[in-house]
């Protein structure tokens, strides 16, 4: 699944830069990307806990809930999708899609939103909708992680640098788990709120394995989902370039952080570095939503 970016613009960093991309996005719209992983075990998991029916959360634009809902279709699961926030008047188009697929929606207030990891009032939920399997937001647990420790394949030991989006950080862990050697593997941060991720990866890795896990949050640009002029400048320009596709609340960011490390000196420029593509196309749909088409 790895590509070598084609990009003109790379010999600007020099002429010995070589940068491969592993293309998870190539997997499917929405059950591809990272997700695709992080739901493999999950699944395999709800189909032997005897109750077929997965419940999971997320927000109107989720790639985990479009995930999860096309995932759970194709294998035969039913599936509620727990959604911050009051019922839009419109739907978006990720949730007209994945309720298109047969999630069944429950929409709830920010502030019982907030509480989903806590026990007691995930218990309320399956009282109310289960028995169900429960899948956190993001679908970061065990078995997500698990899952993610196949991202790697033997093919990519001998790159020097690992680079991937990082929101809730089981991505990076389990690519952290399955590196090789003397790897450096890196998040990109695409939000502000991260006291969770070293938590989680100072549980996951072992120490020697942590030091070289590394998270950047200088690419956060405000926020989840925030962006502006310069992010979506590069995006487009980028995809124009390489014919990669990438969009602006991931890895539209993880590959703008990467250039910006390279320019500034901060990779070594005869650096073999891997960009894995997570995904999330899903995301660009919204736009066409937005235009009115
Ligand atoms: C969900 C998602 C991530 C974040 O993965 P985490 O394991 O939560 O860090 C990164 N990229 C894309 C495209 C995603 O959909």
């Amino acid at each position: 699944m790895n590509e070598l970016l084609n990009d003109p613009y790379l010999k600007y960093f020099g002429n010995d830069l070589r940068i491969s991309i592993k293309r998870l996005d190539k997997l499917g719209v929405y059950d591809g990307g990272n997700k695709h992983f992080k739901l493999r075990y999950n699944l395999q998991k709800a189909q032997n806990s005897g109750s077929p029916t997965v419940l999971t959360f997320g927000g109107a634009y989720s790639n985990h809930i479009a995930a999860t809902a096309f995932a759970c279709l194709k294998a035969g699961i039913n599936c509620i999708g727990i959604v911050r926030g009051e019922e839009p008047i419109a739907l978006s188009k990720t949730l007209l899609e994945a309720k298109a697929n047969g999630m069944k929606l429950h929409f709830v207030t920010r502030s019982d939103y907030r509480r989903r990891t806590e026990p007691e009032y995930i218990k309320s939920l399956l009282d109310e909708y289960g028995p169900a399997y429960v899948i956190p937001e993001g679908g970061t647990n065990e078995e997500g992680i698990k899952g993610c420790e196949e991202i790697l394949t033997d093919e990519d030991k001998s790159f020097d640098h690992v680079f991937c989006a990082c929101a809730t950080g089981g991505t990076l862990a389990g690519i952290a788990k399955s590196s090789k050697g003397n790897q450096i593997i890196n998040g990109i941060a695409i939000l502000k709120n991260m006291d969770g991720i070293n938590t989680l990866l100072d549980e996951q890795l072992e120490d020697d394995v942590r030091v070289k896990t590394k998270i950047n949050f200088s690419y956060t640009f405000g926020g989840y989902a925030k962006q502006n002029s310069e992010l979506q400048n590069f995006i487009s320009e980028f995809t124009t370039r390489t014919g990669v596709p990438i969009e602006p609340v991931y890895t539209g960011k993880t590959l703008y952080g990467v250039y910006d490390m390279l320019r500034k000196g901060d990779i070594e420029k005869n650096s073999r570095i891997l960009i894995i593509h997570t995904g999330g196309l899903q995301y660009l749909n919204q736009n066409s939503l937005i235009s009115g088409t």
